[in-house]
């Protein structure tokens, strides 16, 4: 008698996704384990998710390409692949266009179903709405009215839409306003010949501000504290070894250890980058040894410093922004919006130090929606009103265990119900780049295939 596979559904196909379908599959096969993986989602091909899919060449990989393996005991791989398909082309320290990376991710996802034995890989276009225990396993109901049982499902649902709530009603009504700029074909169709506002001034702002800023065309970015990312070292940087600090001390002893620590760094090997760095291994530990006050007096005092030196900006981008910026196309710095008023050629708009401006458009820059009671998702609102879910401290992402396995909201055991990425950054603090995504996919698999579910 043939053993029934072992069904796992994996809600979302991006990096998150399509790392953890192709861990499964790899594990399965080298237990000789049969399993039956369905990958979920409607984008056309796996791996790409928002940062991935774009075609633009001068949209690079904010990590060096040596960072960036799918397979943390393998970190040469993604390297190893580069130099397959164009030898002496890349090395390690290179920031190299993102549509490679998803084109590798494909790859990395195709190889581990070549390679599966009785494990087995079904790609489901679909989009999944709701979900609720189904004795031992669980019950997914598909936007197309579909059915699909699991035994373990995984959520690798990424980063969700920017919030618009700080927009003016007739701003977000108007089509004037680009809601969110990697929604596809966002940022076509824009006026040609205006002056552009972006409000955000992060890593999203620069990969579009790069996008439409030409002669003849000002784009301006303003956030409330103006703060831009610092750009990558243009060279490999040497490792640190990551400073002893106990965050029992608190917020402030906290801070103070690591901009020691970071000076410290400077000074001995010339570049406060490797002491930023070198906190890698120690960031989850630290940030969990911090008390929820503190979490969140961090988020409201040091989130955006630490931001913009932790999430660097490739430097060929840092540089091509620092030249549009002297061009004159590019304008960036403090500023928060009063009010914008549509009007029939443009939207006037107000800044709340009294500066007017009149744009052809507006555009959210200010990154995903990170409050996950806001999220305007069936599948969220299902599993946090359902209690199979409960929303961390911060309400930035589900409270897990720690290889990710979703914490129901009374106490009552878990459902088969995993996550990793963006829905564990209230828990880890990072968790949306490649270097997090790829350990937990490995921890999450490892997981349901221990028999956890
Ligand atoms: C512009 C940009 C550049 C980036 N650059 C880098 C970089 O250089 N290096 C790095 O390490 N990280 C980078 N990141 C971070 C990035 O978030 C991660 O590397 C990674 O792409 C996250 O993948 P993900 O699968 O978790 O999320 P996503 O890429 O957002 O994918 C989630 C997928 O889930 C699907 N989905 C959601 N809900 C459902 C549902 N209910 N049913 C079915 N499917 C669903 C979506 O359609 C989507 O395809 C970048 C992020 C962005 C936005």
């Amino acid at each position: 008698m043939t053993e029934n596979p072992r069904r796992v559904a994996v809600v979302g196909a991006g990096a998150s996704g399509a790392l953890t379908a192709a861990q499964l599959l790899r594990r399965a096969a080298l237990a000789g384990v049969p399993l039956d993986v369905r990958l979920i989602d409607r984008a056309p091909a796996p791996g790409r998710g928002a940062a991935y899919a774009t075609t633009a060449d001068h949209h690079l990989l904010n990590v060096p390409a040596g960072r960036m393996s799918a397979f943390a005991d393998a970190p040469d791989d993604f390297v190893h692949w580069l130099a397959r398909r164009a030898p002496g082309v890349h090395t390690a320290a290179d920031h190299v266009p993102r549509r490679l990376y998803g084109a590798y991710l494909g790859e990395v996802l195709a190889a581990a179903e070549a390679r599966a034995g009785a494990a087995r890989l079904h790609r489901v276009d679909d989009r999944v709405v709701s979900a609720r225990r189904a004795g031992e396993g669980m019950s997914l109901r598909l936007g197309t009215g579909r059915r699909l049982d699991a035994d373990a499902v995984v959520l690798a649902l990424g980063t969700f839409p920017p919030d618009n709530a700080w927009a003016p009603g007739r701003l977000r009504r108007s089509p004037r306003f680009v809601a969110d700029p990697w929604a596809p074909g966002a940022l076509r169709g824009l006026p040609e010949h205006q002056d552009l506002l972006l409000l955000g001034t992060g890593l999203t702002m620069i990969d579009v501000a790069l996008v439409l800023a030409r002669p003849g065309r000002r784009v301006h970015a303003v956030s409330r504290h103006g703060l831009v990312p610092r750009p990558h070292a243009a060279t490999a940087l040497p490792p640190a070894r990551p400073p002893q600090v106990d965050p029992a001390a608190g917020l402030p002893g906290v801070r103070r250890a690591l901009l020691a620590h970071v000076s410290a760094c400077r000074r001995t090997h010339g570049d406060w980058r490797v002491g930023i760095d070198s906190l890698r291994p120690v960031t989850a530990a630290l940030w969990q040894g911090l008390s929820p006050a503190d979490r969140i007096r961090f988020q409201t005092e040091d989130r955006r410093l630490w931001d913009v030196h932790r999430h660097r900006a490739a430097p060929a981008t840092a540089r091509a922004f620092a030249a549009a910026v002297a061009e004159g196309w590019i304008t960036v710095g403090p500023g928060e919006l009063a009010d914008a008023a549509p009007t029939g050629d443009g939207v006037r708009v107000r800044l709340r130090d009294g500066r007017a401006l009149t744009v052809g458009a507006v555009l959210n820059c200010t990154g995903p929606q990170a409050d996950v009671r806001r999220v305007p998702d069936p599948l969220v609102a299902v599993l946090l009103g359902a209690g199979l879910a409960e929303p961390d401290d911060l309400g930035q992402g589900f409270r897990t265990d720690a290889l990710g396995r979703v914490r129901p909201a009374d106490g009552s055991p878990p459902a088969p119900l995993w996550t990793l990425g963006a829905l564990r950054r209230g828990s880890l603090l990072e968790s949306t780049a490649i270097p997090e995504i790829r350990a937990q996919a490995g921890e999450v698999a490892g997981d349901i295939l221990a028999g956890a579910g």
